[in-house]
């Protein structure tokens, strides 16, 4: 195999700053806060992070509303390609943030079907399912033009480094000082703003679980119209399942292998991790090791929370995107959900400028309780492997293919909105009935393996989703909260745009 320059550098990179993360990084104190008033402003929104930012800054600025956007280095998308589904990218062409035209030019793969497998079980293929390829830099390209063109402002190598909240702004330090009536981070996972959040609220910053990834794309693998969005081959190895993710990408074909852990210091790493791809790839590819020639690769690691999505802590400062934290703890998919939750996000965000519901409380509307997450926290728990505890080397196998191969025997759109990270409560109850009723005795392992105490908390999110499932179906409230409220039964039920399917 024929890698770029660096690669064993940026693996290298990579591995130490999850060991350092793993260890704990020092608590941010980028937040003060102030009595005396801030007077005059110079923009209504300042946005720090341009990548997703850059999506909630165009609508906000396309509203009237004067935004800002400071951005630690270049305002563009990376090459690595998002994938998600057409009726999701729709949101973005009834915002009107882009003409179609644009939205066509970003998308620059297409493939289906897609598959889903687990070694010793079934083979279950979807079709236009996160089958989208968009270009980050493309987007993010028309967007950045058409927001200037708004008069929005941009100041790139501004790093945000603190911001004062009075009771009648924010002072933002990039660089400069920026005065605005509202904060938004959209800084990802590491952003400062949701670590001290966190240490605020929880007086901790440690995840409940993590994702790490690595991967690439390359050529010289064999071509392959199909893409994978789940595949397993292998049993469980150094207490890890390997799931790996396959698609066509502009200039080849992207792989990844992913896999579910904790902070245990035992647990092998990135470098660990890349290694067993670069042994396995041209396995599951099935392509001689010598024909492939990659282009790019890519590691990280996604931490995830229980408390999700994460509430404001402070008067006008609000976390959006993976700072934010309403994307899925299995597929970590935050420009998917981005996109699905900007209308509601615009609307919410457009009426607190107008109304001035900028306080925390009012904020934390904005950023509602979602069931439809906090129930996939169970499907994360049985794909990892706790540190020292034994299990059947095939036992994640078994287990997800028994729910796809149930969920493929009810209607379609049952399946099609789990993989888009849309969870309904009709459709998890019909899936877990028929579990039960299938297997009963690896039910009884699952529960023995996660612990009850997991069981009865994931249950009460299940009770929530089926609350919320009821409640959405009121007509929303009449005032900021009330309609807040709603959208949140609605979100948190799992009716967001992709379920028009169901
Ligand atoms: C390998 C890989 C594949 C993925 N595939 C998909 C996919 O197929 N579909 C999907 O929906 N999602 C996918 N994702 C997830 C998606 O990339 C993220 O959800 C998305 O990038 C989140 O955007 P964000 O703006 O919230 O955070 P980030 O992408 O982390 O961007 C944060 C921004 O804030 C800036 N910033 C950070 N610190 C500061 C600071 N101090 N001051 C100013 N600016 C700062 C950064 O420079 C950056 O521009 C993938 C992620 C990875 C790693």
């Amino acid at each position: 195999m024929l890698f770029p320059p660096a690669t064993d550098s940026k693996i290298a990179h990579l591995d130490q700053f999850w060991r350092d993360y793993r260890s704990g990084l020092p608590q941010p104190q980028v937040i003060r806060t102030a009595s005396t008033p801030l007077g005059q402003t110079d923009v209504d929104v300042v946005i720090c992070g341009g990548t997703l930012g850059l999506l909630v800054g165009t609508a906000l600025q396309q509203r009237g509303w004067a935004t800002l956007i400071v951005e630690r280095g270049t305002l563009q998308g990376r090459e690595q390609e998002w994938n998600i589904s057409r009726a999701e990218l729709d949101n973005l062409l009834e915002l009107e943030l882009l003409p179609a035209e644009a939205l066509a030019e970003a998308i620059v793969t297409e493939y289906n079907p897609g598959r889903v497998g687990f070694h010793g079980g079934g083979e279950y293929w979807v079709k236009d399912v996160l089958n989208l390829g968009v270009s980050p830099r493309i987007l993010l390209d028309h967007l950045k033009g058409k927001f200037l063109h708004l008069g929005g402002q941009v100041r790139e190598n501004s790093p945000f480094t603190g911001a004062i909240v009075h009771p009648d702004g924010v002072a933002v330090t990039a660089g400069l000082t920026y005065r605005g009536r509202l904060l938004l981070d959209c800084m990802g996972y590491f952003s400062p703003i949701s670590r001290q959040t966190r240490y605020q609220l929880y007086g901790h910053d440690r995840p409940d679980g993590i994702c790490l990834v690595v991967g690439g794309c390359a050529t010289g693998i064999k071509p392959c119209s199909w893409g994978d969005l789940i595949y397993t081959f292998t049993a469980i190895e150094n207490h890890y399942q390997y799931f790996w993710e396959a698609f066509p990408a502009l200039d080849g074909r992207t792989t990844y292998l992913f896999t579910y852990g904790d902070l245990h210091p035992d647990r092998g790493g990135i470098q660990e991790l890349w290694a067993a791809y670069c042994r396995l790839l041209p396995q599951y590819q099935d392509t001689d090791p010598a024909e492939i020639k990659f282009h790019r690769v890519l590691g990280g690691f996604f931490p995830a929370y229980r408390t999700n999505p994460l509430l404001p802590a402070w008067d006008r400062i609000l976390s959006l995107g993976d700072s934010g934290g309403y994307q899925s703890p299995l597929s970590f998919s935050g420009f998917g959900a981005m996109v699905r939750h900007l209308p509601r996000l615009v609307q919410a965000l457009t009426e607190a400028l107008e109304g001035n519901y900028l306080a925390r409380a009012d904020l934390c509307y904005v950023q509602p309780y979602q069931p439809n997450i906090a129930v996939t926290w169970l499907f994360q728990r049985v794909m990892r492997v706790e540190m020292g505890r034994e299990v059947a080397p095939h036992s994640v196998n078994r287990i997800l293919d028994l729910v796809f191969r149930e969920m493929s025997q009810l209607p379609p759109a049952v399946m099609r909105t789990f993989l888009q990270d849309v969870v309904q409560f009709p459709a998890l109850t019909q899936t877990m009935v028929r579990m039960l009723l299938a297997d009963p005795l690896l039910i009884a392992q699952v529960v023995a393996q996660v612990g009850m105490g997991t069981v009865l908390d994931w249950f009460k999110h299940y009770l929530g989703l089926g609350l919320y499932e009821i409640w959405q179906n009121f007509p929303p409230g009449q005032d900021f909260r009330a309609r807040r409220q709603w959208e949140g039964w609605s979100f948190g039920a799992g009716r967001d745009r992709v379920a028009g399917v169901y």
